[in-house]
């Protein structure tokens, strides 16, 4: 086949053939295929898209670029979540514990953060020694012995996307709902799961800034995993405000070690500033645990995810998985520098954008402009308010823990100005959950 031919018909807006979409992606894995052939295909899938059945076709044709993970020797539903990212979301490190003291296995290929959104390996690594680089043989060994390992993607593991990601990140390519949703599914599907829970965001800090544009996302990764016979459930998820009580990788991990410890933190207008954080996590936990069967009802499921954190099992889960993964949970990095942001006004807390909160993080080296960034894991910004909170001129807003304080300041400068006070009360506050798709 002649790659350029391929690249035409994208063009033109016809349908690829499967067998096109397959010798591309193979051509292209091998090295056969230049990186300027490739980037033009992408450009081309980004204005003409793709039918379902292509995107299906790409998806199968990345899986097999490289292997799938072997989990027939784990006896017992295999269940995983993924989350399109946000400021502060850090469900995955409590989920996975909860889901497993539940009895269900969860094999958990993550990522890193880029941009103004964080990833889940990063979290991990600021427990001081934990290894998310294992091969393929200790994941399913220990996802067996432990009920939960979280690793990064290793070489076997959709090569092809590995590539491609690159070259969409360069070539401003990313925003396409066929190329995301094969470069998602592929790298879920090759985990060897029986089901899989969506958090689709949207939101101003969430990759998908509308409602409409996540919902059309979630359909459309539901029907690729349901294209492989698999359980997809998604939640659709609002990134109006960060979620929790801190973004930052350290710090991410410490409210999460406090939510498993059963703990509260009560902000200054009485409320527990992890709430959102930890009914997040349990009702992803109830969806992946209701997917397995072993409860007849979603409540159900949510009451036995409820239960293990009470009974302290998903925290013995968590901390099973941090010593066999090395790491040392009296170790979490923690800058101890901080500044504090106040408010300037008062009134109510109207809006936040949660992107340029997410940039400040980037200032601060919590989070990566470009993959090769190398992250501070012990920065973090705390939030001391939700919207519709009301507000007295004076009481913090942020406070940004990081060891260099220039850093600090220039972070400050886009904190200041990412929110809105507004005189009146807000209407209705922001849902943490907007829709359900199963
Ligand atoms: N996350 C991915 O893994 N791939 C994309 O294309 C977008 C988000």
């Amino acid at each position: 086949m002649i790659t350029s031919e391929i690249i035409k018909k994208k063009r033109n807006g016809h349908e690829l053939s499967k067998g096109e979409i397959q010798n591309l992606i193979s051509d292209f894995t091998k090295g056969l295929t230049p990186d300027y052939q490739m980037s033009a295909f992408l450009m081309a899938t980004y204005f003409k898209g793709m039918t379902p059945n292509e995107t299906l076709e790409l998806t199968k044709a990345m899986l097999h670029s490289g292997s799938m993970v072997d989990t027939s020797s784990i006896n017992g539903f295999k269940s995983d979540k993924h989350s399109t990212g946000g400021v502060g979301d850090k469900t995955s490190l409590i989920l996975g514990p909860i889901v497993a003291a539940c009895g269900i296995y969860v094999p958990m290929i993550s990522g890193r953060g880029l941009g103004h959104t964080g990833g889940t390996l990063d979290k991990l690594e600021s427990i001081t020694g934990f290894n998310t680089q294992l091969n393929l043989n200790d994941f399913v060994r220990l996802t067996k012995e432990n009920g939960l390992c979280f690793i990064g993607q290793t070489k076997e593991i959709c090569p092809a996307d590995k590539k491609m990601y690159a070259l969409r990140d360069v070539t401003a390519t990313v925003e396409s709902l066929p190329l995301i949703c094969a470069s998602i599914m592929s790298k879920k599907l090759a985990e060897g799961i029986d089901g899989l829970v969506l958090d689709v965001k949207f939101g101003s800090g969430a990759f998908m800034k509308t409602f409409e544009s996540a919902k059309a996302l979630a359909l459309a990764l539901k029907s690729i995993g349901e294209g492989y016979g698999k359980k997809v459930t998604a939640l659709l998820t609002g990134m109006d405000q960060p979620l929790g009580r801190f973004a930052g990788n350290g710090f991410e991990a410490f409210e999460c070690l406090e939510i498993l410890e059963n703990k509260t933190f009560l902000g200054a207008d009485g409320y527990d500033l992890y709430a959102d954080t930890r009914e997040l996590s349990l009702q992803l936990s109830a969806e992946m645990i209701f997917q397995s069967g072993k409860y007849l009802t979603l409540e159900d499921s949510y009451n036995a995810a409820k239960w293990a954190v009470e009974s302290g099992e998903a925290l013995k889960k968590f901390k099973a998985m941090c010593i066999s993964q090395g790491g040392d949970l009296g170790k979490i990095q923690m800058a101890k520098e901080k500044l504090v942001l106040r408010a300037s006004s008062s009134g109510f807390l109207n809006s936040m954008d949660v992107e340029k909160i997410g940039i400040a993080g980037i200032q601060v080296r919590a989070g990566r402009k470009q993959t090769s960034d190398v992250l501070d894991l012990s920065s973090g910004i705390e939030f001391h308010k939700k919207i519709g909170d009301p507000i007295t001129k004076g009481d913090p807003i942020y406070t940004i823990f990081c060891d260099r304080l220039h850093e600090s300041a220039e972070a400050a400068i886009l904190l200041n100005e990412s929110y809105l006070i507004s005189q009146n009360p807000i209407s209705e506050k922001p849902k943490l959950i907007r829709e359900r798709l199963a």
